[in-house]
């Protein structure tokens, strides 16, 4: 899940590189490189472990490296532990172990992904004389793409063919060749990679918002296609080195957008974007107060013929998948699965006729959601996706693709994204119903309008913000910290809980609140934190009974409810939350902004990278 990047054109290609990497640092942050070259020189290349600064420091911003062809790479290490000599960009040759400087390698590369039967193909080239000083799949893979060369001389797109037949697994590679100055090669199966063309000039990336300053043309390359890229022209080619064309995508996104804007971080910029990415998103789906699912193949008849639906996804986007298993059971009689796409994809589940599969994904690449897209296609069972990138893969291979307007999301736990999926997913479910005769013409009116009422909604808790701030701090110093709710409260949990762990290393556990007392109340002492989120009316006293137990125990209790059901009992709370009054089944979509306020100012508190927490990258394109 790292992030590549390239250039080549008539500027200095070592500033371009850093800056585009440092866009894609998301992706990957324990190592970085690049590989520039000058003219016909051999290609000068710079590695540090660590941070992308340290490589901005070393090569004094670009500075010290001449040349206006380079690739460069950030790394999320799946085979070998970050270091030097791990960092991309690795070489055909032996003498750049910790490489930095010239190379007189014929190949130098960079590649997002695994490859699975690296070590065969080690092996192999050993048996051939070659050595390696990394222990990454990705030098196997650089110097496979050398001997192919070597070995037959026909060029690097038949070298690069050759590889992409022997190699299994994902990959986004770039790489250079000695003998082919000012070009740089690129091919893809299964991670993400794009090629972006300038005037003179072109770029690839892994992700848009790398070239977004340069260019809006892109070209999305598919997989098993490789491509030559030079300045005034891009070629692609298929797995037989025959031509292929591509058409050119124009990217809507404002470079803007992939900037902090005066915000601390990309974390909070993203949380001011909810109200934004959600009144997009909405104003995408719905037209003249009704849901236009048509405009994207979802008619009458096919939204009719779905007797089942399984929602597949990772991460949060599963948690939206929770939240919307909720609202369309309680909307219509057709049963929904949730699963979580790494178990999906290698699960032997009975697919019935009549059942939709809905995937959820942020970046369009998550390699299980992928995975799970395609064995529910192979099954002949159609896939709605729901997706924030234009053109990525999911996007791409689904039959039903329902965008996201949440725009560029950088910082790796997500907001907007998620915000933005679930009015999407709300959206579907209330035109769903309707379509099936569940609700009247004026319960449907009425949901639009309830929904339609969410971003200004969230703009209103956004302007609390200070008091989560001041109350962040008495929470920073937690070792554990439980979220419990029942019902729809019970998926804000899940969403509340991981936004919380993953950026502030707080331990943390969301639990259905009626399962705390067979086992995890024994965890409860002392000042422990437990956070009950109660919007939901019918089962708020049970909850709310539940955080009594717990208070008996010991707990400070933190309520979260909406204005018009206030608490039971307020004397029993130790600091209370309350957000907008809306339809219940909308109000995770609001009490979900105060818990990613809490977490970013406990993340702050605890002087924590908010954007990047340690071991975790954005886009997850590897298994
Ligand atoms: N498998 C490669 C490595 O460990 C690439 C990982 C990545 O995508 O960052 O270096």
């Amino acid at each position: 899940m790292c992030g590549i990047v390239g250039y080549v054109g008539k500027r200095q290609a070592a500033k371009i590189l850093l800056d585009g990497l440092r866009k894609l640092e998301y992706r990957g942050y324990d190592s970085a490189g690049i590989a520039v070259r000058n003219g016909a020189e051999n290609a000068q290349v710079v590695k540090t472990s660590g941070r992308l600064k340290a490589l901005i420091e070393k090569t004094e911003n670009g500075k010290n490296i001449r040349g206006t062809c380079g690739i460069g790479h950030t790394r999320w290490a799946t085979h070998g532990v970050p270091s030097v000599a791990n960092a991309h960009p690795h070489v055909s040759g032996n003498c750049a172990g910790t490489g930095n400087g010239p190379v007189e390698s014929s190949v130098v590369g960079v590649h997002n992904g695994i490859i699975e039967n690296y070590a065969e193909l080690k092996a192999k080239l050993m048996s051939k004389g070659y050595s390696f000083y990394s222990e990454t799949d990705t030098e196997v893979l650089v110097k496979l793409v050398d001997y192919y060369y070597n070995k037959y001389r026909i060029g690097p797109i038949d070298a690069i063919n050759r590889t992409m037949v022997r190699a299994r697994g994902s990959y986004a590679l770039a790489l250079m060749f000695t003998d082919y100055p000012n070009q740089i090669y690129a091919a893809r199966k299964d991670s993400p990679l794009i090629i972006g063309k300038g005037e003179e000039e072109s770029f690839l990336a892994s992700d848009v918002p790398a070239i977004l300053n340069h260019t809006r043309n892109v070209y999305y390359i598919q997989n098993h296609q490789s491509a030559r890229i030079e300045e005034d022209r891009i070629t692609f080619f298929d797995l037989n080195g025959d031509e292929v064309f591509l058409p050119e995508t124009v990217i809507e996104w404002d470079a803007k957008a992939a900037e902090k804007d005066g915000f601390a971080h990309y974390m909070l910029k993203e949380i001011h974007e909810q109200s934004t990415a959600v009144r997009n998103t909405f104003n995408s789906l719905v037209r003249e107060s009704a849901i236009h699912l048509e405009d994207f193949g979802l008619d009458q008849s096919i939204l009719n013929g779905i007797s089942h639906i399984d929602i597949v996804a990772c991460g949060s986007a599963w948690h939206v998948g929770v939240t919307s298993q909720y609202v369309i059971e309680s909307l219509t009689d057709i049963p929904v699965r949730v699963e979580l796409a790494s178990e999906f994809r290698y699960r032997n589940m009975p697919i019935t006729s009549g059942t939709l599969v809905i995937v959820i994904s942020q970046s369009g690449e998550t390699a299980d959601t992928l995975a799970a897209l395609r064995k529910a296609k192979q099954a002949g069972i159609p896939v709605l996706a729901v997706v924030n990138v234009v053109g990525s893969s999911i996007a791409r291979e689904a039959d039903y693709v329902l965008y996201t307007l949440a725009g560029p999301e950088i910082s790796v736990a997500t907001t907007k994204a998620y915000s933005a999926q679930l009015i999407a997913m709300d959206l579907f479910a209330i035109q769903l119903s309707y379509s099936k005769g569940f609700i009247t013409r004026e319960k449907y009116s009425y949901y639009i309008e309830e929904a339609s009422s969410l971003p200004e909604k969230i703009e209103r808790i956004l302007l609390d913000k200070e008091r989560l701030q001041w109350f962040s701090s008495r929470i920073s110093g937690q070792a554990n910290m439980f979220f419990i709710g029942r019902g729809l409260d019970y998926s804000v949990c899940l969403e509340g809980s991981l936004k919380m762990k993953e950026i502030s290393y707080i331990h943390s556990e969301a639990y259905a609140a009626g399962e705390l007392k067979h086992g995890t109340i024994s965890l409860i002492e002392d000042g422990t934190v437990v956070v009950g989120i109660m919007t939901e009316s019918s089962v708020m006293d049970k909850t709310f009974s539940n955080m009594i137990e717990c208070k008996a125990r010991g707990a400070y209790l933190i309520s979260l409810t909406s204005a018009d059901h206030p608490v039971p009992d307020e004397g029993e709370i130790d600091f209370q939350i309350t957000v907008p009054a809306t339809d219940e089944l909308f109000l995770p979509s609001l009490a979900v902004i105060p818990l990613q306020l809490l977490s970013y100012y406990t993340s702050v508190n605890r002087g924590l990278d908010v954007d990047k927490p340690r071991n975790l990258a954005k886009s997850v394109t590897v298994e």
